[in-house]
């Protein structure tokens, strides 16, 4: 029941609004980097110095005007350029409603080409995050456009979709990443138990390992990361085919030890003023994490 309220507080447009204005709060700033470009890239230095890389987020989703989807994509243009001038070890995720999807296909199409068009000169690959399920195909459809002129692309399968093994086959040369899906989605196309959320989460991870490209494997979930050592131990996949992928602030010992441990590790860096839906999804996964909550609105 939790996770309906949170993901509806997610999609309230007057709080998020408010959030903005009034800055980081609630406990957001220990899931959030910061809001500037050069709080991230000092936060990505201190990643980089465990031996942990980054794909940095300028948070913000479902632009309703041209000019936010322009303003998000100067941010993140600005934020391109500073990873390349400060020699970080950094990406960029992106999320195409940000950029304008739901305002015109063509004019978010082109947002996105001079973003890979930025990174692409600087060899650094761009994710396109993925969305609610009503964005799954316009999401795929402008990588697809994409990878026509560029191949520093690549995007996200969610594992709570029935139609992912499919997606996956389709874009099996490319760099994926896979998680279990952090919408609320309907039983007509999406499992709904976690037990069936894990078993094809596995399946997937499984399937790109064996035959995709690099699998970038973005869970906390310590079952399933036990799982996929196991795995490529048994099968000889080497490090340099994957990486575990957390967000920000979370499970934070554990990301240390996994590097350390040797493996490619990558850390989901969100920053930005627009920080209210993500953080309401973060509450709706695990509410556990009201207790950030509870920490920061006491520590007064
Ligand atoms: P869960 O199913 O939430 O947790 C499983 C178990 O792991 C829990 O029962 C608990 O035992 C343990 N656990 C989990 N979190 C913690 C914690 N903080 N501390 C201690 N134990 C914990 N979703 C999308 O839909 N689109 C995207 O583009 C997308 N990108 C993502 C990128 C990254 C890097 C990550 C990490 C997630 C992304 N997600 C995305 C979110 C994802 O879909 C899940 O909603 C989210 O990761 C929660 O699922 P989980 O696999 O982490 O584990």
């Amino acid at each position: 029941m939790l996770k309906g309220v949170f993901i509806s507080l997610s999609q309230n447009q007057l709080l998020t609004t408010a959030a903005k204005k009034y800055g980081l709060k609630l406990g957001a700033q220990t899931v959030v980097a910061g809001t500037t470009v050069e709080e991230t890239i000092n936060s990505i230095r201190k990643l980089n110095a465990l031996g942990i890389s980054a794909t940095v987020d300028n948070l913000g989703e479902y632009s309703i005007e041209r000019e936010e989807a322009l303003e998000a994509k100067a941010s993140i243009l600005e934020v391109i350029e500073s990873i390349h001038t400060n020699g970080v070890d950094a990406h960029i995720s992106l999320k195409p409603t940000q950029l304008g999807l739901d305002i015109d296909y063509d004019f978010c199409y082109e947002n996105l080409l001079e973003i890979v068009a930025a990174a692409s000169k600087y060899n650094m690959h761009i994710n396109i995050d993925m969305e609610d399920y009503d964005h799954l195909q316009p999401s795929f459809d402008l990588m697809d456009d994409l990878l026509k002129e560029y191949d520093n692309v690549g995007t996200v399968i969610q594992a709570y979709f029935d139609r992912a093994q499919d997606d996956l086959e389709k874009y099996k040369d490319l760099r994926m990443r896979i998680v279990k899906g952090a919408y609320k989605e309907p039983i007509e196309y999406a499992f709904q138990t976690k037990e069936d959320i894990d078993e094809n989460f596995i399946k997937l991870i499984e399937y790109h390992l064996l035959h995709g490209k690099f699998t970038s494997i973005a869970t906390h979930d310590h079952r399933i990361i036990d799982q996929v050592k196991k795995f490529v131990k048994e099968n000889n996949i080497p490090n340099d085919k994957f990486e575990f992928q957390m967000l920000y602030g979370f499970r934070k010992d554990m990301q240390v030890d996994l590097a350390k441990q040797g493996y490619n590790f990558c850390t989901y860096v969100p920053f930005g003023d627009d920080w209210y839906a993500y953080f309401m999804r973060r509450l709706a996964e695990r509410p556990q994490n009201l207790n950030l909550v509870v920490k920061q609105v006491f520590n007064k």
